[in-house]
C-alpha cells in the first residue's frame, strides 16, 4: 500500500537526510554536557553548540550570544511574552497582538489577561495583512510588546516585518516576531527590520521536532526577559536545562541547508503551489485565502464553495496527507480562528483545505494530487 502524498509542511517536515547525519555523532561518542568544562567531552559539545548558536545567529543577522535555545518556538513564543511583561512591569501592562496569530501566542497573552494584563488584539484584512495604521492607533504610554507573526501557519501570509518594526522603535516598544514558519523560507534580518525577539523552531525546515530557538537582543536597546524555567542558570539565566547537542546540532544544519537553498527552492515551490491552483481552477468556485502574492512560497489555502469541508477530506485521505480549515477542539469541529478572521463565513472556513508543499515535493505528485481534488471535490458536489 502506498502512503499518501506528504502536502502538510506546515504542521511538520521530515528531517533532511544530511540533517540526521549531522545529528548522529552527538547521540553516541560525542555525548557530553556543553556545560562540562573539565574535560573533553565536555569541551566537545560545547564547540558544537557554540557553532550551531554561530550558524543560527548568521542566518538573522544576530550576535550568537543573542539565541537562547528552546524546547521550540512555543517556548519561545511563552518566554518572549510572559517574560517581557514579568520584567516590565514598570513600564506598563499592556501588549498588542494579531487575530490570526497561532495559538502559541494568543493563548500565553490570554492567560497574562488573567493576571491584569490588557491585550489589544488586532483584526487582519479580507487578505490576511495587518493594516498598519490600525497598529499605529493601538500604541499607549503603557504598551510594552507588539507580537506579530512573520508568516502564517494557515494562510501563509507574510506580515511586513519592516515596517511594524519601525512603528515599534519610533514608540519605544519591544517588538516579538513568532518566526516558526518564516525561518529559511524568507529573508529575515532583526537589525534591518528592528525586531527585539524572535521564535524560532527546527522542525518546519527539515529539522527535528524539540527544538528551537528565542533570539533576544543585547543591543540598541538590550532586552530584559524574566526567565520562565529556573534551574541551572543555563542560557544566560534565561532558559536552564542541560543542552540537547544533537538536537542543536541538527536544528542549524537544517537552518543553513534551508538558508543555502532558498531563493532557488522559493521559485521551484511557488511553481509547483502555482500549477496546483492552476490545474483546480476550472472546477469553479474555488477561492483562495490569504494575500495573493504576499505568502510563503509553498503555501496553498483553498475553499471550495457548494462542498461539505469534512467530506472534502475523507475524499483527500487515502491520497493525500494535507489539512483542512477546521480543527477538533474539546471533541467538537470549529472553524480556524484564522479563516473566520479574513470574513470567511463558517461553511466556507469549514470546506478548505491548506496544501503544505516542501523540499521534497515533485512535480509528479503535484499532478496526481490535483487530479484526486478535482474528481473528489466534482463528485461531491454531484452528489
Ligand atoms: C508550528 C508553529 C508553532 C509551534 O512550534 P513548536 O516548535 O512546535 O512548539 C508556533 N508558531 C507557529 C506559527 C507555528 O507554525
Amino acid at each position: 500500500m502506498h502512503r499518501p502524498i506528504y502536502l502538510d509542511c506546515h504542521s511538520t517536515t521530515p528531517l533532511d537526510p544530511a540533517v540526521l547525519e549531522a545529528m548522529l555523532p552527538y547521540f553516541t561518542e560525542s555525548f557530553g554536557n556543553p556545560a562540562s568544562n573539565s574535560h573533553s567531552y565536555g569541551w566537545e559539545a560545547e564547540a558544537a553548540v557554540k557553532l550551531a548558536r554561530e550558524q543560527i545567529a548568521t542566518a538573522i543577522n544576530a550576535r550568537p550570544e543573542e539565541i537562547v535555545f528552546t524546547s521550540g518556538a512555543t517556548e519561545a513564543n511563552n518566554l518572549a511574552i510572559k517574560g517581557s511583561a514579568e520584567a516590565n512591569l514598570a513600564k506598563g501592562r499592556h501588549m498588542i497582538t494579531v487575530v490570526t496569530e497561532h495559538n502559541a501566542v494568543l493563548d500565553p497573552c490570554r492567560y497574562l489577561k488573567t493576571l491584569g494584563f490588557e491585550i489589544t488584539v488586532l483584526p487582519v484584512e479580507q487578505d490576511g495583512l495587518l493594516d498598519l495604521e490600525k497598529l499605529a492607533a493601538a500604541f499607549r504610554d503603557d504598551t510594552v510588546l507588539v507580537s506579530v507573526m512573520a508568516a502564517n501557519n494557515e494562510i501563509g501570509v507574510i506580515q511586513p516585518l519592516a515596517e511594524i518594526g519601525v512603528l515599534c522603535r519610533e514608540r519605544q516598544v519591544l517588538f516579538h516576531t513568532d518566526a516558526a514558519q518564516a525561518i529559511a523560507k524568507i529573508p529575515l534580518d532583526v537589525q534591518a527590520m528592528n525586531i527585539s525577539l524572535m521564535s524560532l523552531t527546527a522542525h518546519k525546515v527539515y529539522g527535528p521536532k524539540g527544538i528551537g530557538a528565542l533570539y533576544v537582543r543585547r543591543k540598541a536597546p538590550r532586552v530584559q526577559l524574566a526567565p520562565q524555567l529556573h534551574g541551572g542558570g543555563h542560557e544566560r539565566g534565561m532558559r536552564s536545562g542541560t543542552l540537547y547537542t544533537p538536537q542543536i546540532v541538527g536544528f542549524a544544519k537544517a537552518v543553513s541547508l534551508g538558508v543555502e537553498q532558498m531563493s532557488v527552492e522559493a521559485e521551484r515551490l511557488a511553481s509547483l503551489r502555482d500549477r496546483l491552483h492552476k490545474a483546480l481552477l476550472p472546477l469553479g468556485g474555488i477561492q483562495l485565502n490569504g494575500h495573493p502574492t504576499q505568502r510563503l512560497p509553498g503555501n496553498l489555502n483553498l475553499s471550495f464553495e457548494g462542498i461539505d469541508g469534512q467530506a472534502l477530506l475523507l475524499a483527500l485521505q487515502p491520497v493525500v496527507a494535507v489539512s483542512s480549515g477546521s480543527a477538533c477542539t474539546s471533541a467538537k469541529i470549529e472553524p480556524s480562528h484564522v479563516l473566520t478572521a479574513l470574513g470567511r463565513d463558517d461553511h466556507l472556513a469549514y470546506a478548505s483545505i491548506r496544501f503544505g508543499l516542501g523540499r521534497f515535493t515533485t512535480e509528479a505528485e503535484i499532478d496526481q494530487v490535483a487530479d484526486h481534488v478535482k474528481a473528489s471535490v466534482m463528485a461531491l458536489r454531484a452528489a
